[in-house]
C-alpha cells in the first residue's frame, strides 16, 4: 500500500508545475492544485505582480478555479496542494473553502501561518477543521524558491537595485 507521501506526490508535482509557470512570469514560484475525487479540479500560481493584486495567491486563485468549476463556494472533501505552507490569507481561505485537507511543500518560516509563524489550522479553533500534512517534495519546493531569489538577486546587484527583502529566508 501506498504510504500517505507516495499519494500525495503526483499532486505534488502537478502544483510544482504551477510554481514553475509563476517562476517563468517573474513571481514569486507558488504553486497550488485542489484535488477532489483523485482529480485535479483547480490549478493556481502566485500572480499578485502580473494581476495588480495582493490577494492573487496560489491558493486562492486554485480555490477559485476548482469553486467555479464545481459551481460550489465550498469545496467539501477537496485537498489543497500547495508548494510553500500558506500565509494567514489562504490558510483562512481554507477554512472557508472548508476543504478536508491541506497537503503543503515545504514551511515558509517567515510568512508560513500553519506550523511557522503562526499554528491557524490547529485543531478546535474554527467551526471547521482543516486537517494538514506537511513536507512533501519540499526539497523541490524550498529549491524552486531559493533558486528564484538567487537569480533575481544577482539580476538586481546587475541594476543597481533588488527590491527584494534581505531578510528572505530563501537563501
Ligand atoms: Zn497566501
Amino acid at each position: 500500500m501506498l504510504d500517505d507521501t507516495d499519494a500525495h506526490r503526483p499532486f505534488m508535482t502537478a502544483a510544482l508545475e504551477e510554481a514553475r509557470r509563476a517562476g517563468e512570469a517573474g513571481e514569486v514560484p507558488v504553486g497550488a492544485v485542489v484535488v477532489l475525487d483523485g482529480a485535479i479540479v483547480g490549478r493556481g500560481h502566485n500572480r499578485p505582480i502580473g494581476e495588480r493584486d495582493p490577494t492573487a495567491h496560489a491558493e486562492v486563485l486554485a480555490l477559485r478555479d476548482a469553486a467555479r468549476r464545481m459551481g460550489n463556494y465550498r469545496l467539501p472533501g477537496a485537498t489543497l496542494y500547495v508548494t510553500i505552507e500558506p500565509c494567514l490569507m489562504c490558510a483562512g481561505a481554507c477554512v472557508h473553502a472548508r476543504v478536508a485537507r491541506l497537503v503543503f511543500g515545504a514551511t515558509d518560516e517567515k510568512a508560513g501561518a500553519v506550523v511557522s509563524v503562526a499554528r491557524l489550522l490547529d485543531g478546535g479553533r474554527w467551526h471547521h477543521e482543516v486537517q494538514v500534512t506537511g513536507g512533501v517534495l519540499a526539497e523541490e519546493a524550498r529549491a524552486r524558491m531559493q533558486e528564484f531569489f538567487r537569480t533575481r538577486r544577482t539580476e538586481g546587484y546587475r541594476s543597481g537595485r533588488t527590491g527584494l527583502d534581505s531578510k528572505s529566508s530563501w537563501g
